[in-house]
């Protein structure tokens, strides 16, 4: 049995004030039956790890680098989230691909970083719409997937896939329940070939998910929990999904 998981990406919002108010509420909606973190901006990691550290919430960044360490300005490694007690670690959101020009196998590369530093990477993918429309949603997840699949070899059972259709992030479009479990088992089917551990990885949906659309998404097959954008940043809505489960 898969214990479902919701994680809060916080995007690039936050202050200290707003983050302890936040925090606060978060904490203040346990317990859960599911596991809950948030992924906060780099400078507001030590924060974060200070008011959840007594307690069963986890936190973890939003990107890692790829290299270990050296004259990569700007970067932040595995070694340095890991010594701020980061259990997880995006990697891949579409908007890294789309304004970063992530590729692929710079995606993969970043979630071999993570896990060497005993880090959860939580790994993204998802198609356009345009992508949807000509009827290559599978293909391209796949593809994504596979990068990462091929770099870990062996290790890939230790990651956390997330599905985030790209035309219903931050959209208020969400995919149907059955839209997503349809891409889910796929990347489910995927993983089975390259792990004996497929059926206990977690395949989070992400994509305008809200208190009102949470449990019907959470109740499919595949979908193991959420990766949250816009409503994780209100305490009340989070809870809310947090309690979807
Ligand atoms: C996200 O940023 O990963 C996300 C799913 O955003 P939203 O929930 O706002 O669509």
């Amino acid at each position: 049995m898969r214990r479902k998981l919701v994680v809060g990406n916080w995007k690039m919002h936050g202050s200290h004030p707003a983050n302890a108010e936040l925090l606060a509420g978060v904490l203040a909606g346990r317990p859960y039956t599911l596991d809950v973190a948030v992924c906060v901006p780099f400078p507001y990691l030590s924060e974060t790890a200070v008011t959840l550290a007594s307690s069963d919430l986890r936190w973890g960044a939003q990107d890692v680098s790829a290299h270990e360490q050296g004259a990569y300005t700007g970067e932040v490694s595995a070694a340095m989230l890991a010594e701020f007690g980061c259990r997880y670690a995006i990697v891949g959101h579409s908007e890294r691909r789309a304004y970063h020009g992530e590729t692929d196998q710079q995606v993969a590369d970043k979630a071999r970083a993570a896990l060497n530093k005993g880090i959860t990477p939580i790994v993204c993918v998802g198609e356009t719409l345009a992508e949807r429309e000509a009827g290559h949603t599978a293909e391209v997840v796949k593809r994504q997937l596979s990068a990462v699949i091929h770099t870990l070899t062996h290790c890939v059972g230790e990651i956390v896939v997330a599905y985030e259709p790209v035309w219903a992030i931050g959209t208020g479009r969400t995919a149907s329940p059955a839209q997503a479990q349809e891409v889910h088992a796929l990347l489910r089917a995927q993983l089975q070939a390259a792990t004996a551990h497929a059926g206990d990885m977690r395949l989070l949906y992400g994509g305008s998910v809200k208190p009102d659309n949470a449990a019907e998404l959470f109740s499919q097959p595949d979908i193991d929990g959420g990766l949250i954008g816009g409503a994780s940043l209100k305490a009340a809505d989070f809870i809310a999904i947090c309690r979807a489960g």
